[in-house]
């Protein structure tokens, strides 16, 4: 039966994009169908870590804290400029967990899973190292170990930009209405639109990926023709808050609260502190989800509760809210599900649909080597794991290099300010080359919208990167939005309105 692709990977987000990737490299013939811009949901309103989740020892969940370990190294070599190592210090608070316990879990922490580029923990005497300046003075004593830090919308978008280069077919702001189950084969109807018109489209399709995050239920009911269907993906809320920077270091805080929950303080964008998260039931459309008045006093009260100077809701700058799908495992507080993922296969009249549900940004590389274990089976096609070895685009360096290699980039664009620099090559890579070329003045870099954003990025955004909107580049591509005045993002809006509409 002769189909328009192999499979149809319906979501953006983080999972879709891994699949699309790991799927086109293996030679299928892959089209993304996305409702919004890529990353527009839960992918880009995480914690921004690639962690194993100490939390998840507790659970016993030590599968799920390994495979996100062997990750957290496979994922810095192949995206070293948006990955980067982070130290986390954790104040020993008396009456919480005790010592020994935190401890044991660093210990399984640091060798549960092979370690190349990370530090191991170490206790640290709060009373007399800088680290315990902006604690309370009753912290004396913590401990500190490695994670890394990931700017998660940008990690969907390197994927479904080396996805794109391996032939797979991304569609944004292309909203699937409806799905029809042909003899053998998916047909999928969508809504493509753009900024003039709204243009219906038909695909079909082998294999069906629902990949589409906190609408998981709903796009199977699509599938099924349920109303109330019993596709057991529970919605938890989790909220962030932003405000200027509240300590000098560049290390992140983990505190653990008394309901037994643990809250991270993170340095981000070098002027603020990212605080999050929280875990509440949510019921509705994902993309209202939004941050409430008691979700932002417990965020300031919890960490009030370490730092010397309290933490006032007055104090928050931005915030963000997303909504996880999580499977349903039975358990009754929200913190308690798991976060693994799941992957539920099924076989229609010859033709699959496959729907993920939970799972982490960190796993979504092993997701997707799994996903396509059953889709290999299914199409009786063999291929091999591929995606560990291979950099994103941009990453083509080790992560041992990073700071030579961002040395010789100030030296090379001398001519731009350092910290502009430094944001190209973060969130670009060996990228920056193709960017700025061989200019060698501002004003060859053509108009500049404000801190450090020129139309030179703004260009690459849109030839490249699937940027239809100020709000793709502000708040996904870059976070530039929480620096840009009211008329500079106005005049960036008209500007890529006339690009795009070209
Ligand atoms: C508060 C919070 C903090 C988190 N922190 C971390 C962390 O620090 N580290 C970590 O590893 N994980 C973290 N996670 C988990 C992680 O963010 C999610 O597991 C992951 O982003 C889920 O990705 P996804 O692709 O499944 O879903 P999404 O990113 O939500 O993508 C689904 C996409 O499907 C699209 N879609 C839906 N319906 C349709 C349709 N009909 N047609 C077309 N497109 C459609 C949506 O627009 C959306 O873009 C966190 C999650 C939350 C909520």
């Amino acid at each position: 039966m002769k189909t328009d692709f192999d499979i149809i990977v319906i979501g953006g987000g983080i999972n879709g994009s891994g699949i699309a990737r790991e799927a086109s490299g293996r030679g299928y013939s892959v089209a993304l169908l996305e409702m919004n811009d890529l990353s527009s949901a839960t992918s880009s309103w995480s914690t921004k870590l690639i962690h194993g989740g100490l939390r998840y020892m507790e659970q016993y969940n030590f599968r799920l804290v390994r495979e996100s370990l062997v990750e957290r190294e496979n994922l810095m070599e192949i995206a070293p400029n948006i990955i980067r190592p982070l130290r986390f210090v954790m104040p020993h608070s008396a009456g919480l967990r005790p010592s020994w316990l935190i401890r044991l879990g660093l210990l399984i922490y640091d060798n549960i899973a092979p370690r190349r580029f990370l530090r191991s923990s170490r206790i640290v005497k709060l009373n007399k190292n800088t680290l315990g300046l902006p604690l309370q003075e009753e912290f004396k004593k913590g401990y500190e170990y490695s994670d890394c830090m990931v700017e998660d919308a940008r990690l969907v978008v390197l994927n479904a930009m080396d996805a794109n280069k391996y032939g797979a077919k991304i569609m944004t702001n292309t909203k699937v209405i409806k799905i029809i189950k042909n003899d053998f084969s998916w047909k999928i109807i969508a809504e493509n639109k753009d900024q003039r018109s709204t243009k219906k489209i038909e695909l079909t399709s082998k294999v069906l990926v629902n990949a589409s995050g906190p609408w998981t239920n709903d796009l199977l009911s699509k599938i099924n023709k349920t109303k109330d269907n019993d596709n057991n993906a529970r919605l938890i809320k989790g909220s962030h808050i932003i405000v200027p920077r509240l300590y000098d270091h560049n290390k992140a805080y983990i505190f653990q609260n008394s309901d037994g929950r643990v809250i991270f303080t993170i340095p981000f964008e070098k002027e603020f502190s990212l605080i999050g998260t929280t875990d509440i039931p949510f019921k509705g459309n994902p993309l209202e989800a939004k941050i409430s008045l008691e979700e932002i006093n417990y965020l300031c009260e919890s960490v009030s509760r370490y730092f010397k100077n309290r933490v006032f809701p007055e104090d928050v700058v931005w915030n963000y809210s997303g909504v996880r799908s999580l499977l349903d495992d039975g358990r009754k507080k929200a913190k308690d599900i798991t976060r693994d993922y799941s992957i539920k296969s099924d076989y229609l009249n010859q033709k699959m649909c496959i729907s993920i549900f939970g799972g982490k940004i960190t796993t979504y590389r092993k997701l997707s080597e799994e996903v396509m274990k059953i889709i290999g089976k299914y199409l009786n096609k063999h291929s091999s794991n591929w995606t560990s070895k291979r950099s994103l685009p941009g990453g083509e360096f080790s992560p041992l290099d990073f700071q030579n290699l961002l040395k010789r980039y100030i030296q090379k664009y001398s001519f731009l300010d350092e910290q502009v620099v430094a944001r190209l090559f973060h969130s670009y890579g060996k990228n920056i080359e193709k960017i700025i070329k061989n200019k060698n003045n501002t004003r060859d870099l053509g108009s500049h919208f404000g801190s450090g954003l020129y139309e030179c990025e703004v260009s690459w955004l849109i030839e490249n990167e699937w940027v239809k909107k100020a709000e793709d580049v502000l708040w996904r591509r870059t976070k530039l939005g929480l620096f840009l005045k009211k008329d500079q993002v106005k005049t960036l809006e008209k500007h890529i309105n006339s690009k795009v509409l070209a």
